[in-house]
């Protein structure tokens, strides 16, 4: 049967709109003479690149305009800069977003291709680790979407993110190679090349005026080289530019040394300077520490601001406007180096009095604070940055001066607040702590969520505060409905826009009219067939990478994550050992069916995240395969989460866990993808749950365990988790079980430490929060029997998630931070 077209294929209004047989000579033009394929003999990689290039193409115009207009009109342009953009696929974000999904399709069906393989060939574009390279990429797509004149400012790693595979349930990271058949999407920009220093030192140099300089004299030197990449608004509003730096030598051969045999040292730096952006950092939420960290954090932020003020200077020609003109976004610390070096570039390199300078740097600056996990702080040792970076050592011990000069005139500080404020830490070896760098150089500091916000007021940044305390604001993160509802579930996107019409596509809080049709059978229906049809599929996805055969009509529970102690994947693989020794004690009792899905990377160095993976996976493999579980209990674990990974769950789940130990998850937003997608949230007080449980309101969000600030009371008290245990008895059962070898025969001992943690200090309160925790699940169950009770509650999350959209999150940093745009946040 014929599908009707789906409400996002809406062609964008106006002329110009091109035919499927416009498209399709479109792209055999670009097979033939940019690929430089004949049809006959194409493979699948020869049709993507065409057709991504056809795309392309299209955009082109729009992309020219956008700048041209924001050349002609002056307007403010942001830069948001960041070490991390996790992407996914580009190319039907971007046919989707310029309406063209259905004449592309029909196009190719018309050479005999199918757009859903060529889609699926893509490779993901991993330059991310989890969370916060998402939310740039979400941001990229909101600021085209929103009109706002914008960059994003990374780095082209030539491996992203690490490919997770299992041996024997344990994690193996292999190499990403998402550049292996070429990147048709990118334009490499050797005229926009800026040559990057480290080392050597600095000299005070005397002007003939008589004023003295300080000039930084490198020793080491490379080139960043653009590539920039188009990023399509929704019905193509505008679109900006995603400029990534790849490192270069300047010299690609150092010939004399060829020539006197030295062939391997000819190439040596070449090699040094391509390492650079060899390699993503593969942690989440933890410094990397090292020097080549340093290094990528240095070479992206130099090149990024070479690059903003000579675009700066050429188009206004003096830098005093710079606030006015330009507002630079840091993501977290990663950048915040920038502040010393566009010091650097304002008083060294183009003469500026050092107060006017510090004036415009301010005025420029904002700092996204993404954690408060200590281990998470970026410091680095003063002896390094005084090796690499002696000039920025020298003005940010100035900065440092003048603020700490400012804490004890203005806010009369004592000497334990200046230590608290100051940009050096002196704790066992002197390190420069990067948060309080971005701070004080910046004139927003902003948290991602309101209780992460708050948090940041009372820990990190309390002293910073008080002295200024007109800088901390909060913004809550989004999603792009883009990618999270319209296009990775195109099926329930036509039933919204078949019940409401086609105006949430543009609006998104419109999505609020499904409230009244929460509780219409009929609807409920159909949302759940919807939701059916994803949960085969993705059966059909276990069934072909696990060989597990799990049945769509079971609740499908799900936490897709990087692995961490503090998201407590524990908490839940410990709750499926306990269902299943309940199943088993209860052979004549009623259980509701459940899929636990997990998915997520552990960072390679983080052995307790590793052993959760193998946990997990042993679990499974009992569970899977006992039939005294007579099927109402399946635990898969899918390897590789991705993007794409993730467009594939979420449409498909029914319950989000969400379950952080409160206090220690910033915002999350993989919460956000499951309520749009009609998920009901289990989960704790944490991060952007919080605003969930407002938006979606008590009823219909599952919120169990302790809050934040008994979190802290119990730690700060020291107390024994020994007697949740000894109260609790199916939680005890469940730990002995894993400690004492049950899913562990080969090597009984496996868990023991790991369960041992949980009795000794259990820090992130997996014992303590367990029972809350299962009468939630029970909870669960009882809501999920009541099958218009369930529906109801899943149409209100995705009615309801208007508020979660990264358009509304950019709507508040543009008016709010940034000084641009008319945007109203709503
Ligand atoms: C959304 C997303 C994340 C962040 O998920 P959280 O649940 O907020 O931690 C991480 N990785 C990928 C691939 C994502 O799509």
């Amino acid at each position: 049967m014929p599908q009707k077209p789906l409400v996002t294929d809406a062609p964008i209004p106006g002329p110009g709109a091109p035919t499927a047989e416009a498209l399709q000579a479109e792209i055999l033009e670009r097979l033939i003479y940019s690929v430089g394929k004949d049809p006959v003999v194409a493979r699948p990689h020869d049709w993507l690149e065409a057709t991504i290039l056809a795309v392309r193409d299209r955009v082109m115009d729009r992309w020219m305009e956008s700048s041209r207009e924001t050349w002609r009109t002056s307007k403010k342009r942001v830069y948001y800069l960041s070490l991390e953009f996790l992407i996914g696929r580009l190319m039907r974000d971007a046919i989707s977003n310029i309406g063209l999904m259905e004449p592309v399709r029909q196009a190719l069906k018309n050479l005999k291709v199918d757009l859903g393989d060529l889609i699926n060939l893509e490779p993901d574009a991993a330059l991310g680790n989890g969370g916060l390279g998402r939310l740039a990429a979400c941001f990229l797509e909101s600021m085209s979407t929103l009109k706002i004149p914008a960059y994003g400012y990374g780095i082209r790693y030539v491996h992203g993110l690490f490919r997770q595979e299992m041996s024997e349930g344990w994690q193996v990271e292999l190499p990403e190679d998402w550049l292996a058949h070429g990147n048709p999407w990118e334009f490499e920009r050797r005229e926009s090349a800026y040559e990057i220093g480290f080392g050597g030192h600095v000299e005070p140099v005397t002007d003939p005026d008589g004023t003295v300089r300080q000039e930084w004299r490198p020793n080491d030197h490379l080139l960043a080289v653009a590539y920039d990449t188009p990023i399509v608004g929704w019905r193509g509003a505008r679109v900006n530019t995603l400029r990534l730096w790849s490192a270069q030598p300047i010299d690609p051969i150092l010939l004399d040394k060829f020539n006197s045999g030295d062939h391997i040292g000819a190439l040596e730096e070449s090699a040094r300077a391509g390492a650079i952006t060899r390699v993503l950092y593969p942690a989440d939420s933890t410094a990397a520490g090292q020097e080549l960290r340093l290094r990528q954090e240095f070479f992206f932020s130099s090149a990024s601001l070479q690059d903003i003020v000579r675009r700066h200077l050429q188009h206004y020609g003096d830098l005093g406007s710079l606030p006015d003109k330009v507002a630079i976004q840091l993501n977290d610390t990663h950048p915040a180096i920038s502040i010393a070096e566009m010091m650097r570039i304002l008083v060294d390199l183009n003469g500026l009095k050092w107060a006017e300078a510090w004036r415009l740097t301010r005025g420029t600056f904002g700092y996204t604070n993404h954690t408060l996990l200590p281990e998470a702080l970026e410091s680095w040792p003063v002896s390094l940055m005084e090796r690499l970076l002696p000039r920025h050592m020298q003005i940010i011990y100035q900065i440092n001066a003048d603020v700490l000069a400012e804490a004890r005139q203005r806010a009369r500080f004592s000497d334990a607040q200046i230590a608290s404020v100051s940009l050096i830490d002196e704790h066992g070896g002197r390190r420069v702590r990067m948060g309080q760098l971005a701070f004080v150089g910046s004139h927003s500091i902003n948290g991602v969520s309101a209780l992460h916000t708050e948090l940041m007021k009372q820990t990190v940044f309390a002293d910073l505060h008080k002295l200024y305390p007109e800088r901390i604001n909060n913004k809550t993160n989004g999603i792009t409905p883009r990618r999270w509802l319209m296009q990775c579930n195109p099926e329930l996107t036509r039933l919204i826009g078949d019940r409401i019409g086609p105006g949430f596509l543009d609006d998104i809080n419109l999505l609020k009219g499904l409230d009244a049709h929460a509780d219409d059978p009929t609807f409920q229906d159909q949302f759940a067939a919807v939701k059916f049809a994803n949960k085969e599929r993705l059966a059909r996805l276990i069934k072909t990478r696990l060989n597990v055969t799990v049945s769509p009509d079971a609740l499908f529970d799900v936490q897709i994550k990087r692995i961490h102690e503090y998201k407590r994947q524990l908490l839940n693989i410990i709750q499926a050992v306990a269902m299943y020794d309940e199943i088993r004690a209860h052979p004549e009792r009623d259980f509701v069916p459940r899929v636990k899905v997990f998915a997520g990377k552990a960072a390679p160095g983080y052995w307790n995240a590793k052993l959760i993976i193998k946990l997990i996976n042993d679990v499974a493999k009992v569970i899977n395969n006992d039939p005294a579980v007579r099927g109402l209990l399946k635990v898969v674990f899918l390897p590789n989460y991705n993007v794409s990974l993730a467009e594939m769950i979420v449409p498909a789940a029914d319950l989000s866990e969400q379950i952080s130990t409160a206090g220690m998850e910033a915002s999350g937003t993989g919460n956000m993808k499951f309520m749009a997608n009609g998920a009901v949230t289990i989960g704790t007080m944490d991060g952007a749950n919080v605003e969930m449980h407002k938006e979606v309101g008590a009823d219909n969000i599952v919120i169990f365990g302790m809050s934040a600030e008994e979190v802290n009371e119990k730690r700060a008290r020291g107390e024994v988790p020994r007697t949740a245990i000894d109260k609790s008895p199916r939680l005890k059962e469940a730990l002995e079980s894993v400690a004492s070898g049950v899913f562990s025969p080969d090597d009984p001992n496996r868990y023991r430490d790991l369960i041992g943690g949980l009795y000794d200090h259990d820090w992130f309160m997996v014992a303590r929060d367990f029972d809350a925790y299962e009468a939630a699940q029970e909870r669960v169950n009882e809501l999920w029997l009541d099958r218009k009770r369930w529906y109801g509650m899943a149409v209100r999350n995705t009615a309801r998630v208007g508020f979660f959209s990264s358009d509304r999150t950019i709507s508040q940093y543009a008016a709010e931070i940034w000084g641009v745009g008319e945007q109203q946040a709503s």
